[in-house]
């Protein structure tokens, strides 16, 4: 049978202000150092009171106001109440109905891996809310320890809608948060620092609710999954689980699973809990907060939305603008070749994006290290003046990355000049013509695409430093 999955996200994103959500301990990342940053409140002890951090209520409107989210005048906190150890007041500091982030949207590109190609992707957000994380527990040796330093964390849980199909897509959304949340400042978003962590919640319809645009009656809820690659797998798991079940004719059960990394699958938890089960009620000792729009943070940076497509209004290409976005420090050296020289548009993320990288990750050095801004129109404007070609441009950025001649020493030491003269061409030429008498039948009797073999003899005999363009022309003048 066909099913269409149906996939909902919860993620839960890590703030990154200096102290904790209701205390004034540290909110850092302390693996080493466990129980550093504890205090009455996040251990638990009574009568310890919470005190609202401005800071992460800021940063959470912060993400509200980058996905066009509405920010509601008043927001709540209420008790999530359920016993865990992990969990010292038996509750956990949260928001229910009234969260302080409602709807917005997030849009982005899925790559099609296989054919390169991307298509548009948008998935909007039910509600994003501020919660407090719960301690860490480790097990060693038959015994289990308590870390406190994550107990009160700030955390935002961004809800999805069910829109999202696939487990590319789940991915290629996730990709955007995690750049979205890290160009805004409020988040590291680093998975192995858990700083974001994803349950998917995943149902497959028939073809008749896919039809008629009506969500199955039951859903899985994957909880504990740290990683873009693991969600991917939890997803594709489930899809498969549950695809299997309804071939038998079974419902698949609502329930709760857990992510189990490294046996690649997941198990059942428990039968899903209702919000009922958590009896959910306002926190006694926090105040309703009221929300000023006169205070709400206004300077947001450039959204890596936006900037993506001003680069594609540039005329490049999406893989190009993709990478810019991702590497702010590539982003900021094509900003600065763009002030010295706007012209160059194309052929500066192409030398950028791709040979630069490529060298890079080869010699495992910085990118924006090899070339400076100026240097790159230098190479650039060669290029695109024809007197060096696409060889010689990858050659001048394999011996920089090593060496500290200008670009123009570089050019001078290495012969990297084309040859346009048309005097010395014209050898290389006579001589294509001369020893490929066939290919020159050919081309008179019509097939006029041969040239392009004729070419690539003059350039193999120039090595590499006549203009191929110039021979092409040359060659159909002697041919005519
Ligand atoms: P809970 O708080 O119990 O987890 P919510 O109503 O807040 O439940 O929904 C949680 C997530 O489940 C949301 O991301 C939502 O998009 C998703 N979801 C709801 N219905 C379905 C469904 N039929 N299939 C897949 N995901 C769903
Ligand atoms: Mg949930
Ligand atoms: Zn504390």
């Amino acid at each position: 049978m066909t099913y269409y999955p149906v996939i909902g996200l919860e993620i839960h994103v890590q703030l990154n202000t200096k102290t904790k959500l209701f205390c004034h301990c540290l909110n850092e990342y302390a693996p080493n150092d466990p129980n550093k940053n504890i205090c009455p409140f996040c251990t638990g002890q009574p009568g310890a009171l919470p005190v609202l951090n401005k800071e992460a209520v800021l940063k959470a409107i912060t993400f509200g106001k980058a996905v066009g989210a509405t920010i509601p005048k008043q927001t709540r906190w209420d008790r999530k109440n359920y016993f865990y150890p992990d969990l010292p007041t038996g509750y956990q500091i949260s928001q229910y109905d009234n969260p302080i982030v409602e709807g917005g949207q997030i849009d982005f590109y899925i790559e099609d891996k296989k054919s390169g190609e991307f298509t548009p992707g948008s998935v909007e957000l039910t509600r994003a809310h501020l919660e407090s994380d719960a301690a860490k527990l480790l097990h060693s040796n038959g015994k289990t320890y308590v870390d406190f330093n994550r107990s009160g964390a700030p955390l935002v849980e961004i809800v999805t809608e069910p829109v999202i199909h696939s487990s590319v897509e789940a991915m290629a959304f996730v990709n955007e948060l995690q750049l979205l949340v890290r160009r805004l400042g409020i988040s590291d978003a680093d998975m192995d620092k858990g700083q974001m962590r994803f349950d998917c919640n995943v149902s497959l319809q028939n073809e008749e609710q896919h039809t008629a645009g009506t969500l199955p009656d039951y859903r899985t809820e994957t909880k504990n999954i740290n990683s873009v690659r693991s969600l991917g797998r939890a997803i594709e798991y489930e899809i498969s689980r549950q695809s299997k079940l309804l071939d038998e004719g079974t419902r698949p059960t609502q329930e709760t699973r857990g992510w189990k990394d490294d046996l690649n699958r997941s198990e059942s938890q428990r039968s899903k809990e209702d919000a009922m089960d958590y009896r959910y009620f306002p926190e006694p000792d926090l105040q309703i907060l009221e929300i000023d729009e006169s205070n709400m943070p206004t300077d947001l940076p450039k959204l890596p939305s936006v900037e993506r497509e001003e680069y594609l209004s540039l005329g490049l290409n999406l893989q190009a603008a993709n990478t810019l976005v991702n590497q702010p420090a590539l982003g900021k050296l094509f900003a600065s070749t763009q002030a010295i020289n706007p012209k160059l548009t194309k052929t500066v993320a192409n030398l950028i994006t791709s040979n630069i990288i490529g060298v890079a990750t080869k010699k495992e050095v910085a990118p924006e290290t090899i070339l400076n801004a100026q240097e790159i129109i230098e190479v650039a404007s060669l290029f695109a003046e024809e007197k060096i070609s696409n060889q010689g441009v990858a050659k001048i950025v394999e011996i920089k990355v090593d060496s500290s001649d200008t670009v123009e020493q570089i050019v001078v030491k290495n012969n990297l000049l084309q040859v346009t003269d048309d005097g010395a061409l014209a050898g290389f030429v006579d001589d294509a013509i001369n020893n490929n008498p066939s290919v020159v039948e050919e081309y008179k009797s019509g097939k006029v695409q041969v040239i392009g073999f004729l070419v690539g003899q003059c350039m193999k005999a120039s090595k590499g430093q006549g203009n191929p363009k110039r021979f092409s022309e040359l060659l159909r003048e002697k041919l005519a």
